[in-house]
């Protein structure tokens, strides 16, 4: 059968915390959503699509021992509280639930499992092509004049390239697919990667098995509390790379660790002290030709052996189905002003760059949905 195709004024793509933020504005301004009742007779409409099997964005898919105390920035979304009892439950049960409670309560019928593939523009119009996960063959093509792109990062796991990465015999893992300690027990695991992902598994595994952390450069530690102009001036760093059109850098990258107590204990276990990047992968480990000269890095053999390599090295916004309309400049990145691209001001990025944390998000979908209206008739 011929693809579908149903006329709509935005298309929001994700439902994470950037997504729902959009779309509570857009609801709060007048928009009725697709599926709604009466809503071919509205105004203004929005549709939501989201290609997880359920509410939650990518929290559902962490870790189950990522808990709500280790995620402790998780901001409330606009219009609800999130109200969290018990700090050590698992953040991918405690956020899902409520983000599902969030759409019911906001009636924002978010249609999932459901792909977008790509977005292109037609005379002035953006075809958002979609397709559901589970029924392939079932497409729906949707005609906008705006677009909310809030897909965050998590389908795109980055693994930076080492030589001998090929040879290596023993298991590669990307934070992305790790799911428990146990499964890593009673080897030697190097844990690539200096943030927070890196140091949070590190310490979980510790206690089962081995390891040994290598880092491109040696980590900040932060004495002080979280001051809010910290936060501020790591945002406005990022900020300035998205308006200059260079990739966006991760937030945590310019705040620094906490010196929180289980990573003070970390550190003067000897866990949490890195040793500079390894020179190469060989079939069962991985090799430094040199020591380091800098004070602050650990020493160590020459060759160490591993069963796993844990890369923990980030990832990058997922916008692949943005590709058709060119978006990219020469900077490597997208020229942006706020939320919205300089270039084509119909599409707005929330959760993307200097927004990509709750409280950004929240804030990125309330400026990309007042842009959308100044734009829109
Ligand atoms: P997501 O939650 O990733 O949602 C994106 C949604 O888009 C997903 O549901 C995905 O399925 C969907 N999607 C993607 N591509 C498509 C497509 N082509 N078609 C349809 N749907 C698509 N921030 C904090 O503020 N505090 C924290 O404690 C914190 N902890 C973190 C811990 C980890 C391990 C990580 C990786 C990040 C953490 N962050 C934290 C960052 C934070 O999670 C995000 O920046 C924030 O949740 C914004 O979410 P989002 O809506 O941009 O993306």
């Amino acid at each position: 059968p011929a693809d579908e195709r149903v006329d709509v004024d935005v298309v929001v793509i994700g439902a994470g915390q950037a997504g729902l933020s959009a779309a509570y504005h857009l609801r709060s301004s007048g928009f009725t959503a697709v599926g709604e009742r009466d809503w071919e007779r509205a105004a203004r409409t929005f549709v939501v699509l989201d290609e997880a099997p359920s509410p939650g964005g990518a929290w559902q898919l962490r870790w189950p021992g990522l808990t709500m105390a280790d995620a402790h920035g998780v901001h409330e979304l606009p219009g609800m509280p999130f109200l969290v009892p018990d700090l050590s439950e698992p953040a991918a049960r405690t956020v899902p639930y409520y983000f599902a409670q969030y759409e019911d309560a906001f009636d924002l019928h978010v249609q999932r499992p459901v792909r977008v593939t790509s977005v292109r523009d037609d005379e002035g119009r953006l075809l958002v092509e979609s397709r559901s996960v589970e029924r392939p063959e079932e497409s729906v093509v949707f005609r906008a004049r705006g677009l909310v792109n809030a897909s965050g990062t998590w389908t795109k796991p980055f693994w930076p390239a080492y030589p001998g990465q090929g040879s290596f015999r023993g298991r590669q893992l990307h934070t992305h697919d790790y799911r428990t300690p146990e499964e890593l027990a009673d080897g030697h695991v190097v844990v690539i990667g200096g943030g927070t992902s890196a140091v949070q598994l590190l310490l979980a595994i510790a206690p089962l098995t081995s390891t040994t952390w290598v880092t491109r450069r040696l980590p900040t530690w932060r004495e002080e509390e979280f001051a809010p102009e910290v936060g501020r001036a790591a945002v406005a760093l990022v900020e300035e790379r998205t308006r200059a059109g260079l990739p966006p850098q991760s937030v945590v990258s310019v705040t620094g660790l906490p010196l929180t107590p289980a990573y003070r204990a970390g550190i003067e276990a000897g866990v949490l002290v890195p040793r500079p990047m390894f020179s190469r992968i060989t079939t069962t480990g991985v090799e430094w030709d040199r020591e380091p000269t800098e004070p602050g890095w650990a020493t160590g053999p020459a060759a160490v052996e591993a069963t796993t390599l844990l890369w923990c090295t980030g990832f990058r916004a997922a916008l692949d189905h943005l590709a058709p309309l060119h978006l990219r400049g020469p900077g490597g990145g997208i020229v942006m002003d706020g939320t919205t691209v300089v270039g084509d001001p119909r599409i707005q990025l929330v959760g993307y760059g200097p927004s990509a944390s709750t409280i950004g998000a929240n804030r990125a979908g309330r400026e990309a949905v007042s842009r959308l209206r100044a734009l829109l008739p």
